[in-house]
C-alpha cells in the first residue's frame, strides 16, 4: 500500500483523514503546512495525496502543482471548503485528479481513492521465472532455453513452471498430478508421463539450438521429478 500524504491545518479534518486512511492500510504523514508537506514529500514513495487549499503558509494550489511535478504517478485530491466552479477548475488544473468540496465523509474519500488507485495500479502480470538458461513466462504463456522459443503446449508449460517454481527441489508426482489433473486416474498418469517426454525434447531441441546445456528433468524413483538447471539457485 502506498504512503499517503495528509496536508490540512484543521486539526479534526486532519485526524480524520489521517485515520480513515491508516485504516485502509496507508502509512499516513499528516503535515499541518505547505513547508511540511513538500519537506515530507521527498521522504519516500507517495501514492495518494489529500491537499487543503486554505493553508497557514502557502498556497494550496502552488503544493498541487509542485507535487505533480515531484509525484506524477500519485493520486492527488483537493479537499476544500472552496466549492465555487472556478475553484475547483483551478484545483484540476494545477494537477489534482479529484476536488471534494467540505463538508464530505471519509467514505466519499476512500471511495474515489480506490477510483483513481484502480486507474493507475492494474494487477502486474506475474513475473517471468528464470532458471539459468531457462524462462518460463507464465502471463504470455512462453517457454525459452537460451534464448530459444520451445513450442509448449499448455499443459507442457504448467508442468515445467510447477518444478521451475522449485527448481532444484523434488516435486512429487501426488502434487503434480493435483495441480495440473483435477481428475486424477489412470489415464492422468498416462497424459503426464506423454507431457513429460514431449516437454524433455522441446526443451532440449531449443537447448541444442542456443547451444546451452538444457535443462533437465529428473525421475526419482517412487517419489516424482526434479528440474535441475545448470546455473540456477537450488535451495
Ligand atoms: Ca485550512
Amino acid at each position: 500500500m502506498p504512503g499517503a500524504l495528509v496536508v490540512e491545518d484543521d486539526e479534526i479534518i486532519g485526524r480524520i483523514l489521517a485515520a480513515g486512511l491508516e485504516e485502509q492500510g496507508h502509512e499516513v504523514t499528516w503535515c499541518v503546512t505547505g513547508a511540511l508537506a513538500l519537506r515530507a514529500a521527498t521522504q519516500g514513495p507517495v501514492g495518494v495525496c489529500i491537499v487543503d487549499l486554505g493553508l497557514p503558509d502557502a498556497e494550496g494550489l502552488d503544493v498541487v502543482r509542485s507535487l505533480r511535478r515531484s509525484h506524477p504517478q500519485a493520486v492527488i485530491v483537493v479537499a476544500t471548503a472552496r466549492g465555487e466552479a472556478i475553484d475547483i477548475v483551478a484545483g484540476l488544473d494545477a494537477g489534482a485528479d479529484d476536488y471534494l468540496v467540505k463538508p464530505f465523509t471519509m467514505m466519499e474519500v476512500l471511495a474515489r481513492l480506490r477510483a483513481h488507485t484502480r486507474r493507475l495500479s492494474p494487477v502486474a502480470p506475474p513475473a517471468p521465472l528464470v532458471a539459468g538458461a531457462l524462462t518460463v513466462d507464465t502471463d504470455r504463456r512462453t517457454v525459452s532455453v537460451g534464448g530459444v522459443t520451445a513450442p509448449v503446449r499448455p499443459k507442457e508449460l504448467e508442468l515445467l513452471a510447477l518444478l521451475a517454481r522449485s527448481v532444484g527441489r523434488a516435486v512429487s508426482r501426488q502434487v503434480v498430478l493435483r495441480e495440473l489433473w483435477p481428475d486424477p486416474g489412470r489415464s492422468a498418469q498416462k497424459s503426464l508421463n506423454v507431457t513429460l517426454t514431449t516437454l524433455r525434447q522441446k526443451l532440449q531441441e531449443a537447448a541444442t539450438t542456443a547451444g546451452v546445456d538444457a535443462p533437465v528433468i529428473t525421475t526419482l524413483h517412487s517419489f516424482g521429478y526434479r528440474l535441475e538447471v545448470d546455473g540456477a539457485a537450488c535451495g
